[in-house]
């Protein structure tokens, strides 16, 4: 049998390999093969990953050899070897998984290097200082990466150093300084793992190696792939590559650079770099780096070149370009180019304009964008009329703004939101183990390190608001608190940042709703094109309606009357209606009730003049509108104690007769929906004849209306049909009195399983289907959402038994099954049978697409997703051309 390949030299590989060769492995070996300057090298392949954990941690067989032949390759191209006085190899071994996970993995830089090697490479170059620099760095991450050494331990060796000599920055100290670091590192070293530290190459090669298969499983890496939604099982692969130096000198640098400003989208050549500086220095955010625009004073030749480069890369992969390169002696190197992350905002931006400027069709651009990102630009701002204490300004890093109170400490930070508090995030800088800290805060603020920090990298990503650089603070972490001029900031108190501005405020600010920009709208339009699904939104009032048609909503999908009997001025009348004690009293309180329903209802239906409105009548268990039994026993128990108002203590008692006689052992399986309708037949007979009468005056008034009447929670055709025998008997009525002809339709909601599987019996009595996938969720899985979600999602998720919350990502094996089956069945006898979703499904952008992929009529969702539904909605009809019907 042939062995496998796990080994794959830069001019092997391409950029479509890059589930193989990982992201940054694929782009090197495309880099290499465009001609673009990058130091030679080779990647050990995902698979290899895979095959190291299948085995328990072990080399599967075979790599190890291939291994040894690439080395020998390398050492023969470069004319240099491992452990050679003359030139002695040097390399970097790094991890590149197949989606980025920036910071998330480790990187070990100078291998080769050791007490021999040193001394070859200090005399070779005639820089000392530079040799032992590189020697120091190397014990130092290879001592933190591979034998899990804690960094600071050698940060104190080093803060000691400068201490001793009286500087400030490493550059500062001598060859001899680093010598004497090197001694005390190498006594860390020996000290901690009780060895010395190997001076073999290939050792440090493959326990560096190792060290990267297994740093896919340490516990940054599992956090980032979780709130990154990345599989686990996808591995990394390892890229070895010869050193090229940026510390060598003041003609030397490192840098890393966008081809569009990664914040706004502005197409600009953006980024940092810093001189004399190696890889690490940049990201690390140690040294607050140049902007590159700077490059081209210092170095004009490289610059150029650089900029040539970039302009190729962006064309070449038709996207924009998160590049990282060194200058050694005056030559640029590239290291690394991948697709860039960036904001909402930049991704709309730089979409649009590589169709206007011809580099992508519009399919292409708008699968450009995330639709979840676009949640970012549907957020509130701070209202940019608001008086604000501005008390310091950094770096806009990543935009939106957030208040909360100060907190200096990742833990903490989490331990806090758990509590419901809101946190501002503070450091000097981020490091990947303060990732939980950063899902926990609304926003993170450093005084350190630039756009390409990690904070900033990171927050982007998560689409939080950041400030970083921001040298004005001064963080004292003994006492928690910060220093600005003379203020004083401890933890705890309230901040804000704007990460649009780079301002750090003092307090809570007020915020305001978004607009959608002209690009945004213009990327819309051509999902809008794309697209073949409707969207809609699901609105109780006429403000929410205006908002919906705002965002691009064409109709209402749902309307939700329960929350109109919920306001203050209704709630006494409802509760009027369900004490009644006869059909009488019971009317009464429906006669009161009516015009304010009619009111509400024509609110509605006028916002949304020549769109469809689909109202559904009342769903939730009576119950609901009464008060708590615990709280009514404490108010009848004090009436009687105080010998209270004897009127209010028999009403409360009457009250509590109700409510017990009312509860219910399984609410959401209990008295409501269509039952309701049921039982009750008059409060839907109230409720359908509001929907007409407002619907007859509005028509009157010449508006065009369509109004759609829903049954909800329906299990059985013959419920259905006397419910809509009644809706219609309603809207003939009110057609007689009022002379007004009108059009309407009556449907239900799909959301209990035995609905969808006699989908073809209720479509005979429907005009129309909308899934409420709330519920069918709820009753497909058999256990209601609050209860799983406070009490056993978490673990579910986290024991893979489920890929995703089901009440946030359609399941689309079980409950989409029955929706494929609803849509399939319902339409064999009514082929044109409109058929949407309102659940909160409707929204979400893999459900969206799954609901295209069945063929529904249109989505609905919450007004502020609307945006979100009609990418969505584009993004599955572009990629599922043959799919859909
Ligand atoms: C649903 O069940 O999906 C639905 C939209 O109804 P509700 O959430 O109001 O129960
Ligand atoms: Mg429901």
């Amino acid at each position: 049998m042939a062995t496998k390949k796990y080994v794959y030299a830069f001019s092997e590989g391409k950029a479509e390999m890059k589930g193989l060769l990982g992201g940054k492995g694929a782009n090197l070996a495309e880099m290499t093969n465009i001609g673009l300057p990058v130091p030679p090298g080779f990647t050990i392949s995902t698979e290899a990953c895979k095959e190291f954990y299948n085995a328990g941690r072990k080399f599967p067989e075979g790599l190890e050899q291939e291994i040894e032949a690439k080395v020998a390759w390398l050492e023969q191209t470069l004319n240099k070897k491992f452990n050679d006085l003359s030139g002695p190899l040097l390399v970097s071994v790094r991890s590149g998984a197949v989606v980025s996970m920036p910071g998330m993995m480790d990187t070990v830089l100078n291998l080769g290097l050791n007490d021999q090697t040193v001394t070859a490479l200090a005399d070779s170059s005639g820089n000392a200082r530079w040799a032992y620099d590189c020697y120091r760095r190397f014990i130092q991450m290879f001592g933190n990466v591979v034998l899990d050494l804690e960094h600071h331990k050698f940060e104190a060796v080093l803060e000691d150093q400068k201490h001793k000599r009286n500087v400030e920055f490493d550059n500062q100290l001598t060859s001899e300084d680093w010598q004497e670091v090197i001694e005390k590192y190498k006594y860390i070293v020996r000290k901690e793992t009780g060895s010395d530290f190997p001076q073999d190459p290939k050792e440090q090669l493959y326990k560096a190696i190792y060290a990267v298969f297994d740093s896919w499983e340490n516990d940054r890496a599992i956090v980032y792939r979780k709130v990154h939604r990345i599989s686990d099982d996808l591995g990394t692969a390892v890229n070895v590559q010869a050193m090229v130096f940026g510390n060598m000198g003041d003609d030397c640098g490192t840098g890393v650079a966008f081809t569009r400003n990664p914040s706004t989208g502005e197409k600009l050549l953006y980024g940092e770099y810093l001189t004399n500086a190696q890889g690490e220095d940049v990201v690390a955010g140690i040294r607050t780096p140049q902007p590159i625009a700077k490059l081209a004073e210092e170095m004009p030749d490289v610059y150029q070149q650089f900029a040539q480069t970039c302009t190729l890369l962006e064309n070449h992969y038709k996207d924009m370009q998160d590049i990282e390169f060194t200058i050694e002696r005056n030559k640029l190197w590239m290291l690394q180019t991948r697709n860039g992350k960036r904001t909402a905002q930049a991704a709309i931006r730089i979409a649009v304009e590589m169709v206007s400027e011809g580099v992508l069709t519009k399919e292409t651009a708008i699968n450009r964008v995330d639709p979840n990102q676009l949640n970012q630009l549907l957020h509130r701002r701070i209202d940019p009329t608001a008086k604000l204490e501005v008390v310091a300004k950094g770096l806009p890093a990543s935009p939106g703004s957030a208040s909360g109170e100060v907190c200096f400490d990742a833990d903490l930070a989490e331990k806090l939101h758990e509590q419901g508090h809101k946190v501002i995030l503070v450091g000097t800088e981020t490091t990947p183990d303060d990732i939980h800290g950063m899902v926990a805060a609304q926003g993170i603020l450093t005084s350190r390190g630039g756009m390409t920090s990690h904070a900033a990298v990171v927050a982007r990503g998560m689409g939080k608001p950041c400030v970083c650089g921001c040298e004005a603070i001064r963080i004292d972490h003994e006492n928690k608190q910060f220093m600005v001029g003379k203020i004083k900031v401890k933890d705890g108190d309230i901040v804000s940042i704007d990460g649009s501005t780079g301002e750090v405020i003092l307090g809570e600010v007020p915020m305001i709703e978004p607009e959608l920009s002209n690009e945004f709208q213009l990327l819309l339009q051509w999902a809008d094109e794309l697209r073949t699904m409707g969207v809609r939104a699901n609105a109780d009032t006429p403000e929410d309606a205006a908002k919906a048609r705002e965002f691009g909503a064409e109709g209402i999908g749902l309307t939700r009357t329960e929350h109109m009997f919920m306001a203050l001025d209704r709630l006494p009348i409802v509760q009027e209606m369900i004490l009644a004690n006869d059909i009488e009293e019971r009317a009464e309180a429906l006669a009161k009730l009516l015009p304010m329903q009619e009111e509400d209802f024509y609110g509605i239906l006028k916002a949304m003049d020549g769109l469809p409105v689909c109202i559904r009548l009342l769903d939730p268990p009576l119950h609901e509108f009464l008060p708590n039994a615990e709280e009514l026993a404490v108010e009848i128990n004090t009436l009687k104690l105080t010998n209270g108002d004897p009127a209010k203590l028999s009403y409360n008692e009457e009250l509590m007769r109700k409510v017990r006689s009312l509860s219910e052992f399984n609410p959401m399986l209990g008295h409501r929906g269509c039952r309701l309708g049921v039982t009750w037949p008059e409060v839907y007979a109230m409720q359908a004849r509001a929907i007409f009468q407002a619907t007859a005056r509005l028509v009157q008034e010449g508006y065009k209306i369509e109004t759609e009447v829903e049954i909800p929670l329906v299990i059985e055709v013959k419920e259905l049909a006397y419910l809509r025998q009644l809706v219609i008997d309603i809207a003939d009525q009110v057609k007689q009195e009022t002379g007004v002809d009108f059009h309407y339709t009556v449907g239900t909601m799909i959301e209990i399983p035995r609905a969808c599987l006699l989908a073809d019996e209720i479509a005979t009595e429907a005009e129309f289907f909308s899934f409420g996938t709330n519920d069918l969720t709820q009753t497909t899985l058999g256990f209601s959402r609050d209860d799983a979600e406070g009490k056993f999602m978490q673990p579910y998720i986290e024991k893979k038994i489920l890929a995703e919350n089901p009440f946030i990502v359609l399941d689309r094996k079980g409950v989409g099954k029955l929706m494929q089956w609803t849509v399939d069945n319902a339409r064999r006898v009514k082929p044109d049978l409109l058929i949407g979703i309102c659940g909160e499904h409707g929204g979400e952008p893999s459900s969206v697409e799954f609901c295209h992929m069945i063929g529904l009529n249109y989505v609905s969702c919450s007004p502020y997703r609307v945006p979100i539904a009609r990418l969505a909605a584009a993004q599955a009809a572009v990629n599922n051309k043959d799919q859909s019907k």
